[in-house]
């Protein structure tokens, strides 16, 4: 007999969300395959499409998805123009990992790994050796970055190989942690401006026969997170973004690639409490639960000892026809994390995994105040957040 609707809620299966194209087309496998063709020992290109050039730049848009940049020709003409439906254009869309959030995609992309290897996998994870979240973005409370995230970066492999290899980015970057483990090797370079990164990248691409140059911006992000993806200044970022591409675009030295891509895209969030679930308020959610981490559209949930059953009930019972809830084993059978995951990684993943297929958060109003008033969101398996551009011009 058929159930009414009401009595058979559709839960969302985790196998059944789009799992990040690990190992042929996501981030981790950008920079392995631009220093294979730079014949780096010891990488492979598996990004097959893509043919590097003997001098590579990769310039990073924090928060500008594939999605943003096809919707927005007028703002972003230049960008639009690399668009595979453009005459000459040969961009095309990449997947950036889970969850598609800053501090798990730089170490994808620097380090060539998936976020189930390099180890940081979400905003906030739990350090298994204390016990406590440990946010991955701003390094709080700090923790070793070698014994956290001990492989070697791209750039570092590289730059041992004779590849003339930069990051040109924020002069605050220099020294923090995630740049250690994500994106050192090389010479670091700060700027405080857009024009001036630009310009210095392309210098730097320059400076050697075989060159690897990394640049970064982020306040598409910033102002995405502040104002929402379709607001007045995120479209003006938007346009600054598109000069500033042209710009180094223009300046590329003979022999040269440029590729333009993105850590993950961005959502609008309403502000009702039917898109915004509290779980600081919800005693249902709470129940059974250690602790909170990732953030808003991909949650880490750590429970107590012995209630990982329950809270995994109640979570696909309450969530589960909005979210893609998973125990932590089906979450990793899922290939969420990658294909591979290291012993160290294993206990930093929640015991279950909250991935939004809607567009909804949960926030966390006393302890993540400020997170939880964000308009633009990102970090789950949605096209909108996973894919991002690879945009290529060649000089
Ligand atoms: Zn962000």
């Amino acid at each position: 007999m058929v159930q009414p609707a009401w009595q058979d809620p559709v839960l969302l299966p985790p196998e059944s969300a789009p799992v990040p194209e690990y190992g042929t087309g996501s981030l981790a496998d950008l920079l392995p395959t631009l220093v294979a063709g730079q014949e780096v020992p010891g990488f492979e290109a598996t990004i097959p499409e893509l043919t590097p050039a003997d001098r590579n730049c990769v310039f990073l848009i924090d928060g500008l998805g594939w999605e943003q940049i096809k919707a927005h020709p007028d703002e972003a003409p230049f960008l639009h123009s690399l668009l595979p439906t453009s005459r000459g254009g040969t961009g095309r869309p990449i997947t950036s990992g889970f969850p598609s959030t800053t501090a798990t995609s730089l170490a994808s992309v620097g380090t060539g790994l998936a976020p189930g290897e390099h180890g940081l996998p979400g905003y906030t994870v739990r350090n298994p050796e204390t016990g406590a979240l440990m946010n991955q973005l701003r390094w709080k409370p700090w923790t070793a970055p070698k014994v956290w995230q001990p492989h070697p970066t791209v750039f570092t492999l590289a730059d041992a190989a004779g590849v003339r290899t930069a990051q040109v980015s924020a002069p605050d970057f220099e020294q923090t942690p995630l740049t250690k483990v994500a994106l050192s090797g090389g010479s670091f370079l700060g700027r405080l401006s857009g024009e001036e990164r630009m310009d210095v990248a392309a210098q730097r691409l320059a400076a050697g026969d075989r060159s690897l140059v990394y640049t970064y911006y982020s306040e598409v992000d910033g102002q995405g997170h502040r104002y929402g993806v379709d607001s007045d200044a995120w479209r003006g970022q938007l346009m600054y973004v598109d000069g500033l591409a042209r710009r180094l675009a223009e300046q590329l030295p003979p022999r040269s690639a440029l590729y333009i891509t993105a850590d993950h895209g961005m959502i609008d969030i309403p502000f009702d409490e039917q898109s915004r679930i509290d779980f600081d308020e919800d005693w249902e959610l709470g129940a059974g639960v250690a602790l909170l981490g990732g953030e808003g559209r991909a949650r880490h949930v750590y429970a107590v000892p012995g209630a990982e059953a329950d809270v995994l009930t109640v979570w696909r019972e309450v969530l589960g026809e909005q979210f893609w809830v998973a125990s932590r084993d089906e979450a990793v059978a899922a290939g969420w994390f990658g294909p591979r995951i290291d012993e160290r990684v294993y206990g930093r993943i929640g015991d279950v995994v909250a991935a939004a297929h809607d567009d909804v958060v949960i926030t966390a109003s006393a302890n993540e105040p400020h997170e939880s008033l964000m308009v633009g969101m990102h970090g789950s398996l949605t096209p909108v957040e996973q894919l991002v551009p690879l945009l290529e011009v060649r000089s």
